[in-house]
């Protein structure tokens, strides 16, 4: 008797097992999947943006809304790909997770201060690049580091975040240096503020709008790399990157980018955004 319980037990679970396999067989598989069809059904592009970054993502806890450049070039380009009421959502991410939260569907598309490098275009396709940052530091006024060279000594800390390319670029332009990696820009902020850092390198952009919202600390040294933005998008939705492109021409040609460029970046002492401009 014994016997026979354990036998319908485990053709039980068996069945079960067969069922939930044949119910993930039937979903298509993310590369399946048309980005552009889905987002048209639904009326909604869902965007992978940073929340920890002024001007370009920033939360407001006052509404609860991300803001900045991103957020508006990506509520802009949803309005031109999907139709004056289509939806934008946004859902937060860091430099480490941008590119596993793409893979993994639970974004469409990053538009997250992300420069297009040859390594992540093994990994996602990019759209035409948006935006012109360039690798630059942050210190302490009054500090004596003066440019990415004040850095390449032994013993020199130099704080970054963890899944950008500014950590690996610094590597290269001041092979001595030691980088601390912090797991988002308002970490890393912390970290220099407290002292665990010489300085804190990302781009341009990041840097003057944290210089804007830490008095006391200032952006030296110039643009030492190049760093031009491109929205991701999955490999395979060719569809989705056309219209994007087609998108990002058109606020280019109407003059909503110049506009959204100036809200953000037309008052920041310091920076010569028309250089950032496409
Ligand atoms: N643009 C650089 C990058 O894509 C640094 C900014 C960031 O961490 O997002 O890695």
């Amino acid at each position: 008797m014994k016997k026979l319980k354990r036998i319908t037990s485990a053709l039980g679970i068996l069945s079960l097992l067969v069922i939930v396999l044949t119910a993930c067989g039937s979903r298509k598989s993310l590369s399946q999947q048309d980005v552009l069809q889905n987002d048209r059904a639904n009326n909604t592009i869902t965007w992978g943006v940073k929340a920890d970054t002024k001007l370009f993502g920033l939360m407001d806890v006052k509404d609860n809304q991300v803001k900045g450049f991103d957020v508006d070039i990506a509520k802009a380009v949803t309005k031109r790909v999907l139709g004056k009421n289509g939806h934008a959502k946004f859902v937060q991410v860091t430099s480490q997770t941008r590119i596993p939260l793409l893979k993994n569907g639970n974004i469409d598309a990053i538009i997250a201060t992300m420069t297009i490098t040859p390594e992540r275009e093994k990994q996602v396709d990019f759209s035409q690049s948006y935006f012109d940052a360039g690798q630059s530091l942050l210190v302490k006024e009054g500090s004596s580091i003066k440019s990415v060279k004040d850095l390449n000594k032994p013993g020199t800390k130099v704080l970054g975040v963890t899944g950008a390319n500014s950590v690996a670029n610094i590597k290269k332009f001041a092979p001595k240096a030691r980088v601390l990696e912090l797991s988002d820009y308002a970490q890393a902020m912390t970290a220099l503020k407290s002292g665990q850092g010489a300085a804190l390198t990302t781009d341009n952009g990041i840097l003057y709008g944290m210089a804007t919202q830490n008095p006391g600390y200032q952006v030296v040294g110039g643009a030492f790399t190049k760093e031009p933005y491109g929205i991701a998008i999955n490999k395979g939705q060719g569809d989705f990157k056309a219209e994007v492109n087609k998108a990002l021409k058109e606020i280019e040609a109407d003059g909503t980018y110049n506009r959204i460029l100036k809200k953000w970046f037309g008052n920041v002492p310091g920076f010569d955004y028309k250089e950032a401009a496409r």
